[in-house]
């Protein structure tokens, strides 16, 4: 036998009162029980009669039904339990038609999916500081997450002892409503439950009606080396807890690298620049470079012009994947020398008595191709 309720009573969706009366009436006087006796099917038809009565008699369930009734689509499990002085919800409409014709009814039939269970906990975001040294040999970080514990006096229903949520009555537990514009039926969280499908009238003192606490607790974050900034790092579970038995959401943590007074990060290649002395670029020195492991020391050839970049091999960070490390690469600045003294005034300007273009090959050059330009 159908279950669907116009057709028990073989009407058509647009009957009206009078027609579904009239239906009614006829079946059941057909199939009563007491002028069935020992059968039955015939009892079980003349519930299913008198459900689709129930129900297509009384314009508010009518039109839940149309709306939420139909049977395809995943039957959405409804916890709800009308009582209590309460308007009925439609909740108990569907647990009605579900313990008479043994469920499909109510929430499911939503396009593809449909709801299946409570709804899944909110992702949590949090950021960590991570330094370069983390970055280069990896790390350890203690992070103070929020943890959700099941609060113990409603057992995480958020509804005081004794008391149960409500099922929402605007959208009959479904979480859900649905309008209708133009061809299309547009489907939005419900406003009155916000999608939980249940309303708790009674809440939990202990928990204020939220099913948990709050509190927090420690999370050993393993800092792989190699990790770029800005990279997520998800701990399943570990979200915001769901509602009314959904799975938790899941929590990420996103990598935040922390400047460096000295260096900067470009993939795998550590870059930073080193301040030399006219003098030491001119005479060539070996200077004393910093590096993710410690200092280096390192050739300055003689004439070394400002800009000039030395690639220390190896020394960067190591790849996500794969360990093999980048390049440091320093770039040396030339730096003028200030606040001389007399006698250092003096030499330079000795010194500079005594140099010509020779010493200048770049300084020549250039004014000989100035020289072109104007001549
Ligand atoms: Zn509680
Ligand atoms: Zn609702």
């Amino acid at each position: 036998m159908s279950t669907d309720l116009y057709e028990i009573l073989g009407v058509a969706r647009d009957a009206s009162q009078q027609d579904i009366k009239r239906a009614y009436r006829k079946l059941a006087k057909e199939y009563h029980p007491d002028r069935n006796p020992d059968n039955p099917e015939a009892e079980e038809t003349f519930k299913k009669i008198s459900t689709a009565y129930e129900v297509l008699s009384d314009s508010e369930k009518r039109d839940a039904y149309d709306r939420f009734g139909s049977t395809n689509g995943n039957p959405y499990a409804n916890a709800g339990f009308g009582g209590g002085g309460q308007a009925q919800g439609f909740g108990d409409l569907f647990d009605m038609l579900n313990s008479v014709f043994g469920g499909g009814f109510g929430g499911g039939g939503f396009g593809g999916g449909g709801r299946t269970r409570g709804r899944r906990g909110a992702d949590l975001q949090m950021e960590i500081t991570i330094t370069f040294q983390d970055v280069a040999n990896g790390g350890k970080q203690e992070v103070e997450i929020p943890s959700y514990d099941p609060c113990k006096t409603c057992d995480g229903s958020g509804a005081k002892p004794g008391t149960s949520p409500q099922t929402c009555t605007m959208c009959a537990g479904a979480g859900v409503v649905r309008t209708q514009q133009g061809f299309f039926t547009m489907q939005r969280e419900c406003p009155r439950c916000n999608g939980e499908g249940t309303i708790i009238t009674d809440p939990c003192k202990d928990c204020s009606g939220k099913g948990f606490n709050k509190s927090t607790e420690m999370l050993d974050v393993e800092i792989p080396s190699g990790i770029s900034d800005g990279q997520r790092m998800r701990w399943s579970g570990k979200g915001a807890p769901g509602e009314n038995g959904g799975p938790p959401g899941d929590l990420y943590i996103i990598v935040r690298l922390e400047e460096h007074s000295l260096f900067e990060r470009d993939g795998r290649n550590v870059t930073c620049t080193m301040p030399i002395s006219f003098s030491q670029a001119a005479l060539g020195d070996k200077i004393d470079v910093p590096t993710l492991e410690g200092r280096v020391n390192m050739s300055v050839p003689a004439g070394t012009q400002t800009g000039k970049v030395f690639r220390l091999r190896g020394k960067g960070f190591p790849g996500l994947e794969d360990s093999s490390r980048g390049d440091q690469f320093v770039k040396v600045v030339v730096e003028t020398p200030v606040n001389l003294n007399e006698e250092q005034r003096e030499l330079l300007k000795r010194f500079a008595e005594l140099s010509g273009d020779e010493i200048h090959p770049e300084k020549k050059s250039f004014f000989d191709r100035l020289k072109n330009l104007f001549d």
